[in-house]
């Protein structure tokens, strides 16, 4: 069978995205292969380009990223979904820059958010080898919203100023796109 498992998304406030996510120890379990099944989908029913475990209301470190291209990254490389279990990262160097961000749990909303431009991550793959890679721009940003999600912090956290924040409908505006 090959039916779809998709999850309701956790939204801003659920007690599960402030809690920090437990380390996977049995990646190739069925809980986890499931686990990561149901992330797939649940990512691939939206139009979001990552999404982290806790988000489906498990509190486990499991994230998927799949940048692809957008009228605001058209330079984003398309990539096949990555399944990351506890995934870490360090700076590359201290460079931030400042892009716009919006999440799943916190829909209508978008905020310029400050992230590390190049990063070093290592994670298990869902057959539990272990990964190295170095990230940059789009995709290191991306993966630091998701791992985020497991220390049980969301992207408004980071937002260093209100008025970096505005309504979806105004940032389409912005972009030049009526929808996403
Ligand atoms: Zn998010």
């Amino acid at each position: 069978m090959n039916y779809n498992s998709i999850s309701e998304i956790a939204q801003l406030g659920a007690k599960v995205l402030r809690l920090k996510a437990a380390a996977i120890t049995d990646s190739q379990s069925t809980e986890i292969q499931q686990l990561i099944k149901t992330l797939l989908d649940t990512l691939a029913s939206t139009q979001g380009v990552g999404i982290a475990a806790p988000q489906i209301s498990e509190s486990k470190q499991v994230i998927i990223i799949a940048s692809r291209p957008s009228p605001r990254y058209p330079n984003a490389p398309l990539m096949e979904p990555t399944v990351m279990i506890n995934p870490a990262y360090e700076a590359l160097s201290d460079t931030t820059e400042k892009d716009w961000e919006g999440c799943l749990s916190i829909p209508g909303i978008r905020a310029l958010v400050p992230r590390y431009k190049d990063i070093h991550i290592t994670y298990s793959n869902e057959q539990g080898t272990l990964v190295e890679a170095k990230l940059e721009g789009f995709v290191a940003r991306v993966f630091q919203h998701e791992f985020d999600h497991l220390e049980g912090k969301v992207y408004l956290d980071r937002v260093e100023n209100n008025r970096d924040i505005v309504a979806e409908s105004e940032y389409f505006k912005m972009v030049g796109v009526s929808s996403e």
